[in-house]
């Protein structure tokens, strides 16, 4: 395609905000070596070769003061990330710092760049389809090292080649149909219907196992929904402060929700799990808001791990006897806790509700009985998770919504064709499909979709 966006030179802070050791200012557009130059001491930019870094200082035009210490890259088109001119000043990662060479930049001419834009540039330049923009995003929100695997995979391409090889198959299929209709002499309606019918087999076939992704890929991207449950004061808190302890808790505040809704992830033993109304359970203070047996049903709904907690120290109640009901079919470990006080709880009635293999010790409270939790945890998550590192995988829910468009287009198809629909009717259904596939990649997308889709980046991607 053409390179629609060359005329504005864009920049932005592309580090995360706050403070840190480096920041970087990137530039990218076509004046981006030229602007830079004409607030950077050091070298000439416009004369040094592409690829290389530059140790200077950022000049206020204005005052001709120096402002920091820089090194400077320049990448010349095209083999930079957006296919343009792109600089990046490494500087000091002082907010005020980092923030004034911003406002210098756009001072000499630079325009301040849209969330996501460098990333649109490299989709709308050719450089990148949109899976693989997606897996820009995923890889910056990726929380565990498989899921940033996954995103990789998908920046390679691996989504967008089979997407293709799907597309051209049906393309195949497509201009056979217009042959039949431009030349109905030769009277191969019947032929074609047997390749339609097997084409759209075939590409069913790839999409039903593509869709069949969609689940893991979500649980590596977002973690696995994790509710800890079971009545006051049975442990759930302490049992969750040493899970938060032991792994080193990643707490995340997930662009696209409201800033009041922090979303709480611990990585146990590499699996992600996104800690399910942690509200109720994560009191420090823990006298007024204890998590009773209503808020635990709903906190289930939403959950496809239960950390069940019951008190080993105390009699089985009718709470408990609830809970361990409503969790039945779920993913489930039912955690025996404070195992250093006398034991109450009777373990026969217990192995007539729960299979014995759900059931673990703790005692949260000197963390024994915490790392074979953690295993288990690992464990349930493998069996429901593929170990496939190259498996090419659905990551998000618009990949996977346009897939199910596509499989209901080819079961339409396939039973167009079973019904005795005519070709040319068919062909109605099969086209929709390779659109459907199509807006996967962007290669069918509507300008809305793109918008849309780039706003979600943060600033500065
Ligand atoms: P929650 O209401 O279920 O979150 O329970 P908490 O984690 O707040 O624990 C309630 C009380 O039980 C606290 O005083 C804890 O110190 C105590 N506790 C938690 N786990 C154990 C344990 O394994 N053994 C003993 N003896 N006390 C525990
Ligand atoms: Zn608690």
């Amino acid at each position: 395609p053409e390179t629609v966006t060359a005329a504005e030179t864009i920049a932005a802070i592309s580090t995360p905000p706050g403070e840190g050791a480096i920041a970087i200012v990137r530039l990218s557009g076509a004046t981006a070596v030229a602007t830079a130059n004409a607030v950077f001491r050091g070298a000439d930019l416009t004369q040094v070769a592409s690829h290389t870094i530059h140790y200077g200082h950022i000049i206020d035009p204005a005052n001709r003061q120096v402002v920091d210490e820089v090194m400077v890259s320049v990448m010349r088109a095209p083999k930079t990330f957006t296919r343009e001119d792109v600089i990046e000043i490494n500087c000091h990662g002082g907010i005020v710092a980092t923030n004034r060479i911003l406002q210098i930049v756009l001072q000499a001419g630079a325009r301040l760049a849209e969330p996501g834009e460098f990333t649109k540039r490299a989709f709308l330049n050719g450089r990148i389809d949109l899976t693989q923009a997606e897996s820009v995003m995923d890889i910056i929100r990726a929380k565990t090292d498989r899921a940033m695997q996954v995103a990789e995979n998908t920046l390679d391409g691996d989504l967008r080649k089979l997407i293709t090889t799907l597309r051209q198959d049906i393309l195949e299929v497509l201009a056979q149909v217009e042959v039949n209709i431009d030349y109905p002499e030769y009277d191969t309606d019947e032929l074609t219907t047997k390749l339609m019918l097997a084409k759209a087999q075939a590409v069913l076939t790839r999409v039903d196992a593509l869709l069949a992704t969609a689940t893991t890929g979500k649980v590596l991207r977002e973690g696995l929904a994790t509710a800890i449950i079971g009545r006051p004061n049975v442990g759930k808190s302490s049992i969750l402060n040493r899970l938060l302890h032991e792994d080193k808790a990643i707490v995340t505040d997930v662009a696209g929700t409201t800033r009041d809704v922090l979303e709480e992830y611990v990585n146990v033993q590499g699996v992600p799990l996104k800690l399910v109304d942690t509200a109720g359970i994560r009191d420090t203070a823990d006298k007024v808001e204890k998590i009773g047996v209503a808020r635990s049903k709903q906190a289930l709904t939403a959950a496809d791990l239960v950390l069940l907690v019951l008190d080993a120290s105390q009699p089985l109640t009718a709470d408990d006897r609830e809970l361990i009901a409503l969790t039945q079919t779920k993913r489930r470990i039912v955690v025996l806790n404070k195992q250093d006080l006398p034991a109450q709880l009777d373990r026969t009635e217990l192995a007539q509700l729960v299979p014995q293999a759900e059931w673990l010790e703790t005692t949260a409270t000197s963390s024994v009985g915490l790392a074979p939790l953690a295993s288990r945890i690992a464990q349930l998550f493998n069996t429901g998770v593929t170990n496939s590192q190259t498996q090419v995988m659905v990551a998000n829910a618009r990949q996977a919504d346009l897939l199910r468009q596509a499989q209901t287009s080819l079961h339409s198809v396939i039973d167009g064709i079973h019904a005795g629909m005519p070709i040319d009717l068919v062909q109605i259904d099969m086209t929709a499909a390779w659109d459907q596939l199509g807006e996967i990649t962007g290669d069918a997308a509507p300008d809305e979709l793109i918008t849309q889709l780039f706003s979600q980046f943060c600033l500065g991607k």
